[in-house]
């Protein structure tokens, strides 16, 4: 007798736990269009259910999510058996993913075969069947066998030709495509229905499966949704004349399918494109995965398809999904992780960052094994929990963050985290100023800020010190050989070579380099003191206006604040630092030991390199992870002015999510619409630094 291996009891949980959400979540997807879910996480959470399933085959029951085919079809239309069951694709998210489903179809017909690739379009499958050339139903995929009839919101559609341009036509045919909605018109719809107090759509194919779900054709074709025609199933026994055909044969091919629907009167994606082989298949997905980015409608992979249709016939398909076709996903820039851990960061300004600790996952192409909390009110406003399983979310270079918690896969127990009371560094109580998001140590002594300030002095914009990192500072601190950046300057060659893992010769690569840094202008000096919003940019305007420190530490609120590119809150941090008698003094010790504390003749070096000089820049909507201030802080620091209104000025807007009519106005005047990741991206490439708080 076979043995079957008991099932752990937390495996049974887990798998519980992920049918009750993924069931919830595809009701809400698939039936109220309204997802509670990001899709990538209803991928992830899919698979997972997969893995365990197919590690545990026993833990599967009937009514397993993965056991269907899609959603199910919702009320108030009538239910359709489809001639031909519409499937579903397996999906692939990388290249290891994709070698394995050609080993796998290789296998079972070991076969050449070159590959059709075409963009996935993200909208709504529909299966459409013409009688005698005329169109007489129209249905949605529902759960693969029953669809909902909705012949007259299809009728609506102009790119679904109602008679056939084909004579004589078959007596029947069924055209399968993709019904969705042009980003612009869905941007449109979810404006007038924020306007008129309704909810959002969350993406274009919820608000084309909302809109072909109305009762009243009027109301869809207001909506004018558009249709990619893409697959074609004829009688076996019908031929077409020669005329009607673009080889005059019943089409042997994906390609000679897409030709024929395009005789016939459909809209066929122009994308498609015949791959020879795997690797020509990479090289078309890495160009539509940026290309995409400039299509009308939203594509959220590319669906890679066996060519010969012979080929496919024999292949056939699994319980859910065809043998011969697979979906490749454009990786997920968020993901469900397990918080493991939480350390609490003291930076350079005493800021505390919490960071979590997470279980590894992949993301925009990268291993992700720790995301930023941000601060105490961003944790409030999260409300994470001790072990929550959370949303990270990395976007190109921004810093991977928490974005959500999954309450409903909470421990049963667990415990709200808080942030303590204590710097977890020098054990003083910490401080929350009100008009601040952020928790702060306020211990002048306290050796992660000492550390940090010498991190920052020494870094290659500041007084560029090679060899001075954390470990070293935090090494000099803990030694006692140092307590403040000016004693740095007192170090000898002896101390530091009798330290652990330090020579002879990388000690005097210190004292040297320490010594060079004395040359260093003033406007790196100023920098390297790390006064609070005062960046890289800031130092040089301040150094260009006043000469020395003592010129400075002179200045008022309303000196500062007349100068270009200096706010209110710059000015008002720079002048409470020199009021702090600690900071005077400070200066004298650096000055005594032979820093740079004013302009040297001409010595001072030009301005950064400020890509945005003598550009105008607009702000439109919420940007994942900049505020409006910051955002207008980093662009002014790069020579770029912000203004309120997009005019025949404006060098480009920023959008951000829900923008207003800012971006209309812009792409009515033809004004380039660039993302926060474009924006950092231009700010980063001028080395501009990062500004307290920005880092963790
Ligand atoms: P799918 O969207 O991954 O792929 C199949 C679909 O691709 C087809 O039905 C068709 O509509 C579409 N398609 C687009 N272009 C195509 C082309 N050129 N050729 C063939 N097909 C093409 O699979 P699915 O079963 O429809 O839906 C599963 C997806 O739905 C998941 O990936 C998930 O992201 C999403 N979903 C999300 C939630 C949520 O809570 N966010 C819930 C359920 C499902």
């Amino acid at each position: 007798m076979q043995r079957v291996a008991a099932v752990p009891a937390k495996v049974e949980q887990r798998a519980r736990e992920l049918r009750q959400l993924i069931d919830r979540a595809a009701h809400a997807y698939y039936v109220l269009d309204a997802p509670i879910l990001e899709d990538a996480i209803y991928d992830q959470l899919y698979r997972e259910l997969i893995e365990l399933e197919t590690a545990y085959p026993s833990v599967i029951v009937p009514g397993s999510p993965t056991q269907r085919i899609g959603g199910r079809p919702a009320e108030g239309f009538l239910a359709v058996t489809h001639r031909i069951p519409l499937y579903s694709l397996d999906n692939a998210f990388d290249w290891g993913d994709l070698v394995a489903w050609e080993e796998r179809w290789q296998k079972l017909r070991p076969a050449e075969s070159v590959y059709l690739c075409e963009l996935k379009i993200d909208g709504l499958a529909l299966a459409l069947t013409y009688e005698a050339g005329v169109l007489v139903r129209g249905a949605t995929r529902g759960d693969g066998i029953t669809g909902e009839e909705i012949t007259a919101n299809v009728r609506t559609i102009r790119a679904i030709p109602l008679r056939l341009a084909v004579d004589p036509p078959p007596p029947w045919v069924e055209v399968r495509g993709e019904a969705f909605l042009p980003t612009a018109r869905f941007e449109a719809l979810n404006r007038e229905r924020a306007a008129q107090g309704e909810s959002q759509f969350a993406n274009p194919r919820n608000a084309a499966a909302g809109t072909l779900r109305q009762l009243d054709p009027q109301v869809v074709a207001g909506r004018r949704l558009d249709f990619f025609a893409y697959a074609l199933h004829l009688p076996a026994d019908w031929q077409p004349q020669p005329a009607d055909a673009v080889s005059g044969v019943t089409p042997t091919s994906q390609q000679a399918n897409l030709a024929l629907l395009r005789q016939w009167g459909f809209k066929v994606n122009p994308y498609a494109q015949v791959c020879p082989n795997l690797a020509a298949v990479q090289a078309y997905y890495s160009h539509w995965s940026q290309a995409r980015l400039h299509l009308d409608y939203w594509t959220d992979g590319v669906v890679v398809k066996l060519n010969d249709l012979a080929l496919q016939q024999a292949l056939g398909h699994t319980q859910k999904s065809p043998r011969w076709a697979i979906a490749w996903k454009y990786p997920a820039e968020e993901a469900v992780a397990e918080v493991l851990s939480i350390t609490v960061q003291v930076g350079r300004t005493g800021a505390l960052t919490p960071v979590a600790d997470l279980t590894p996952v992949r993301l925009a192409g990268t291993t992700v094994t720790r995301a930023t909390l941000h601060n105490g009110e961003r944790l409030a406003e999260l409300d994470l929990h001790w072990g929550d399983r959370v949303i990270v979310r990395k976007a190109g270079e921004i810093i991977p963050e928490v974005v959500r918690v999954l309450p409903e896969l909470r421990p049963a127990d667990a415990q709200p985290y808080r942030l303590p009371e204590h710097c977890p560094a020098c054990g003083q109580a910490v401080v929350q100023a009100e008009e601040e998001a952020v928790t702060r140590c306020v211990n002048p002594h306290c050796p992660a800020i000492l550390r940090e300030s010498l991190v920052h002095w020494a870094s290659r914009d500041a007084l560029n010190i090679e060899g001075l990192g954390e470990r070293a500072a935090g090494l000099f601190l803990e030694k006692g050989l140092v307590q403040s950046i000016p004693d740095l300057y007192n170090l000898r060659v002896e101390a530091i070579a009798s330290l652990e893992r330090w020579g002879q010769k990388s000690a005097e690569n210190l004292v040297a380099a320490l010594d060079r840094s004395r040359q260093q202008p003033w406007s790196r000096v100023l920098y390297g003191l790390g006064i609070r919003h005062v960046g890289q940019a800031i130092a040089q305007i301040l150094a260009r206006t006043f000469p020395s420190a003592d010129d400075l530490a002179q200045a008022t609120v309303a000196d500062l604040a007349a100068l270009h590119g200096i706010g209110p809150e710059i000015a008002q941090a720079v002048v409470q630092w020199f009021q702090e008698p600690t900071h005077r003094q400070l200066l004298q010790r650096l000055a005594a030991a032979g820093l740079q504390l004013h302009t040297q003749g001409t010595d001072e070096p030009p301005a950064t390199p400020q890509p945005l000089a003598g550009q105008t820049v607009v702000i439109t909507g919420t940007l994942p992870t900049l505020s409006r201030s910051k955002a207008k802080q980093r662009i002014e620091q790069a020579g770029g002015k912000v203004t309120e209104s997009v005019s025949t000025r404006t060098s480009f807007l920023v959008v951000g999510a829900d923008p207003g009519a800012k971006l209309q106005r812009a792409q009515s005047l033809g004004i380039p619409c660039l993302g926060e990741a474009e924006l950092l991206h231009l700010l980063t490439t001028t080395s501009l630094p990062h500004q307290p708080g920005d880092s963790f």
